[in-house]
């Protein structure tokens, strides 16, 4: 337009995409501070507010010729008034640009120098031009939609790429996982069950060697009138002490590990279990725990309270271990000098059944709170008889069930256990 067009200035505007404001695209013969002013002054689109000759081009789809803008400046509207007195405009003539009978901008010449006149031929050029430019402008912006898409198909695809990758990995490493959970349970199972041999084995010798020291009592007696007092008193204490004193030991250290491979070979066994879901009446089944444990409970003076457990869908004989092994902990870890109370409850989310069980017993050192939850770990005073393994195998079998266990504890003030299992 600047090369071949003779006016001195030219500008085009057009409308952002939400249809809202008129802003400056281009232009020419215009100084950079004329170009700022009109940058940072964009039109409006209302219809309803006062509104000058360009916005009457663009609304009314008709150029606009004002030959002198001096005659009509007490008309113009406070921003069109602003535009005139500082771009200096004296004449001018705004086309619109349109496509498709919608107005998408304005293009406007003019000259500064008022001596030149536009005139009706003015008029008849700038609106071809303004046609074409509606064109170029639909396409580009058909093009510019285009690439947009391509764009987004792209990245789309890039993405459906990179979370295809990402779930192949995720599925190796869980059937990796599998494999190593099958091997790690065949392997508990197979250790323990074939440790209890030699076990069995060590108890039986020491109950033999037992039955030969009875045996050499008799002989050894006859042979003691020939030993010195030293000889004789060095035979009394390695036959009366050392001796049965080692046996002790071994038979107790055999019965402590016959206990221990037990309780392993009964958690993996709890692990392999296949599980049968029916429908379980917590309320109930709690209910009838609390019975069972009456005993223990007066003898802390304690009292227990349900507060509205729900039925749910899963494996009762998982859910007695679970809550029977938590009750008898919460029993057995109250205080004693203080009436104890244990509350066992539930609450719902959309997800979980959250489930607590709460007493005011002992409580559990922070630093022992994780430790609990592993095989044979045991926290705090050691007066109550145990095995640790109550917390072990609820763990498993919470796990089991999808769900997941955890403990908030203060010591000297009592703890709360907590289980959340999936409603569905
Ligand atoms: P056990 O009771 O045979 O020791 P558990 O695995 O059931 O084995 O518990 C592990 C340890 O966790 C217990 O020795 C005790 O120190 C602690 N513990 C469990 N439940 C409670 C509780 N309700 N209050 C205080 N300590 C607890």
């Amino acid at each position: 337009m600047e090369k071949r067009l003779d006016y001195e200035r030219g500008l085009i505007l057009l409308a952002d995409s939400d249809n809202n404001q008129l802003t400056y695209r281009a232009g020419y013969g215009f100084t950079p501070e004329h170009e700022e002013i009109l940058t940072k002054s964009p039109l409006p689109l209302d219809e309803h507010a006062p509104y000058g000759p360009i916005l009457a081009a663009f609304f009314q789809q008709q150029p606009q010729h004002i030959a002198d803008t001096e005659k009509i400046f007490t008309t113009l509207p406070p921003n069109s008034k602003m535009l005139v007195r500082e771009l200096v405009i004296k004449s001018f003539l705004c086309c619109p640009i349109i496509f498709n009978n919608r107005s998408l901008g304005i293009l406007a010449v003019d000259y500064a120098n008022q001596e030149k006149q536009l005139i009706q031929s003015d008029i008849n050029l700038l609106m071809g031009i303004a046609q074409v430019l509606g064109v170029r402008l639909h396409n580009a912006t058909l093009l510019a939609e285009q690439v947009r898409q391509n764009q987004e198909i792209l990245s789309l695809e890039k993405a459906h790429a990179v979370i295809a990758a990402e779930k192949e990995k995720s599925d190796r490493l869980a059937e990796n996982l599998q494999e190593i959970n099958d091997e790690l349970k065949n392997f508990t199972y197979i250790v323990s069950h074939d440790l209890r041999a030699p076990l069995i084995n060590i108890k039986g010798f020491s109950a033999e060697l037992n039955t030969a020291l009875e045996e050499i009592e008799a002989p050894l007696k006859k042979c003691r009138e020939f030993l010195s007092d030293k000889e004789t008193e060095l035979l009394d204490i390695v036959l009366e002490e050392d001796i049965p004193e080692a046996l002790e030991f071994i038979n107790s250290s055999v019965t402590r590990m016959d206990g221990q491979i037990n309780g392993i070979l009964k958690l993996s066994r709890m692990g392999r279990r296949e599980l049968l879901p029916e429908d379980v009446n917590l309320q109930e089944m709690v209910e009838a725990m609390i019975k069972t444990l009456a005993h223990q409970l007066d003898s802390h003076q304690a009292a227990v309270e349900i507060i509205g457990l729900p039925t749910i869908r899963a494996d009762r004989i998982s859910l007695e271990q679970i809550f029977g092994n938590l009750l008898d902990n919460g029993v057995k870890y109250l205080e004693t000098g203080r009436p104890g109370k244990i509350t066992v409850g539930c609450k719902q989310t959309d997800s979980e059944f959250i489930f607590s069980i709460k007493d005011n017993g002992q409580g559990i050192a922070e630093q022992d709170i994780e430790k609990i939850f592993a095989i044979f770990r045991r926290a705090g005073r050691q007066d109550t008889k145990g095995e640790g393994l109550g917390l072990a195998s609820v763990k498993t079998l919470v796990r089991k069930l999808d769900g997941h266990i955890w403990c908030e504890s203060t010591l000297g003030i009592g703890s709360t256990f907590f289980v959340a299992l999936p409603r569905e």
